[in-house]
């Protein structure tokens, strides 16, 4: 079987990692841009002893997708950076409403004192829940704040839930889906009418045992046991992120994997023997392909041969963020420790969050920080193709007020990220299972990974080009 992977971000990479492993060569992949990674990249100040990152920073180490994720890390023997559950950047995660900066609580002692933005202690709101029933018609989705709002009420789906969702896909809470973060819960509360009841009853009933999942016939990948031994809360690479997509392309080239850059592919059409893409003007037939794209480039692709496969990759809606890295001399400048601030949709304010890299990771005795801004409000805060010193005078403006920070940063980066994080609105899982239902329906070679599709993180898309490529037939079968 000749196989061709379109895409060399994250998840495209991984599928050609397990593509490998499970079928050998032949193998290409297709990387439009002329570097692998896609978002993820890495800005590593060597010099001075400090990195930007524009797109992910930390990996989770959590569940079946953490576990997968640091298999690939160990076989890459790529140099961690964890931060364990103990540690400041862990514990510490800080709101900026009403104006002032909020630290959330961090042990369960912190239920019972009232502590802003909360106008009420916040076991209130899980005794709202254990006391209202569940909804009589079954719901097969709703908003998470919606869900958020129905059980807990409206202050902890305005200050919790919406800035989380700010803070993971720059989305509004009020189109997200619940299933997009809380699957279970919301199962859970259809099944036993409350979340509190159905985390207590689910304890008993429905437990997981991951080692049953099957996914690691070598048993648990020792940096896994590693992480949960040591309680990691997340990780970093030493130096930035982007060291895995480089080292992953390196792995697959030494392994014959064909990786080819500056190939975008211009269209996918499919027949009785398989599939054809042109790219860079040539016609090239092969055999199966595992498509990484973002849902409307690969519509694009598609539309000549299958508008209506076309048409719902574009009921995948994307937002724009603007992410401004900047680095002062110094590290006093901070007031307070802890990963970063969210700043609540309800606060009307062009700012999501602003990270502290500086206090997850070492940077040599400078600060750094990292603001993202737009997201779902993209559009009406910058309007059309803001420059980029408006952009950083914004950013400039904002950081002052919030973090009292009145100097100039003494390097700092602007980047706007088009199109860079799928939204999972309500209807999403609907909307993905009818597009793979598709492909299945009409036979077509093609399997997708990516982000649009199984989840937005890392874990999720390396966890999705592994499912994918599991699914296909092996030889003789
Ligand atoms: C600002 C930001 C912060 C984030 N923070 C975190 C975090 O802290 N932790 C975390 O787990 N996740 C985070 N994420 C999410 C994570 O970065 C993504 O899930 C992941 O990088 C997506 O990888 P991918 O391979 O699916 O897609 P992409 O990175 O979009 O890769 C797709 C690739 O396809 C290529 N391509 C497009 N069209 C064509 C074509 N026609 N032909 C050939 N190639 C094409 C593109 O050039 C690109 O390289 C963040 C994302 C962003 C944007």
């Amino acid at each position: 079987m000749t196989t061709a992977v379109l895409g060399g971000g994250i998840s495209g990479l991984s599928a050609g990692y397990y593509l490998l492993r499970r079928f050998g060569n032949p193998l290409t992949i297709y990387e439009a841009s002329p570097r692998v990674g896609g978002w993820i990249r890495s800005e590593w100040h060597k010099d001075r002893g400090f990195l930007f990152e524009s797109g992910p920073r930390t990996i989770r180490p959590k569940g079946i997708p953490g576990a997968n994720t640091l298999e690939l890390v160990e076989e890459l023997k790529l140099p961690i950076k964890p931060i364990p559950r103990t540690h400041v950047a862990a514990r510490n995660r800080m709101l900026y409403a009403k104006g002032q900066i909020c630290m959330l609580p961090n042990s369960p002692k912190g239920l019972f004192g009232t502590v802003p933005p909360f106008s009420k202690p916040l076991y209130r709101p899980l005794i709202h829940d254990l006391t209202t029933g569940g909804t009589l018609a079954k719901n097969e989705d709703e908003s998470i704040y919606s869900f958020a709002e129905r059980r807990f009420g409206k202050e902890i789906a305005d200050y919790a839930i919406s800035p989380m969702i700010c803070g993971i896909c720059a989305g509004d809470a009020r189109e997200i889906s619940v299933r997009f973060l809380m699957e279970t819960l919301f199962e859970q509360e259809q099944k036993y009418g409350g979340v509190l009841k159905g985390v207590l009853y689910s304890r008993f009933k429905d437990k997981v045992d991951e080692s049953k999942v099957g996914l690691f016939a070598q048993g648990e990948p020792k940096l896994y046991t590693q992480a949960r031994q040591e309680k990691w809360a997340m990780y970093g690479l030493a130096d930035g992120l982007e060291q895995l997509p480089r080292t992953l392309r390196k792995y697959l080239g030494e392994h014959n994997v064909n990786v080819q850059l500056s190939s975008k592919c211009q269209n996918l059409s499919f027949n009785s023997d398989g599939a054809r893409m042109s790219i860079r003007d040539a016609d090239v037939p092969v055999s199966h392909v595992v498509s990484s794209l973002p849902a409307y480039q690969l519509a694009q692709l598609v539309k000549t041969q299958h508008p209506s496969l076309s048409g719902q990759l574009l009921n995948i809606p994307y937002v724009d963020v603007v992410v401004i890295n900047m680095q002062y001399d110094g590290n006093q400048l901070l007031k307070h420790n802890g990963f970063g601030l969210l700043v609540p949709p309800v606060e009307q304010l062009p700012v999501l969050g602003v990270i502290f890299d500086s206090c997850c990771f070492d940077m040599a005795g400078n600060t750094v920080i990292t603001v993202m801004m737009g997201g779902r409000w993209f559009d009406k805060w910058f309007g059309h193709q803001p420059s980029q010193k408006e952009l950083r005078d914004v950013a400039q403006r904002y950081v002052h007020q919030i973090l009292n920070i009145k100097e100039e940063p003494k390097f700092s980066r602007v980047h706007t990220l088009h199109k860079c994080i799928p939204q999972y609105t309500v209807g999403h899982k609907r909307r993905v299972e009818s597009i793979r239902d598709y492909i299945r329906s009409y036979k077509l070679p093609l399997s997708l990974c990516g982000a649009a599709f199984d989840g937005v993180g890392i874990n999720d898309v390396i966890l999705s080009a592994r499912r994918q490529v599991e699914l296909l037939p092996l030889p003789g079968h």
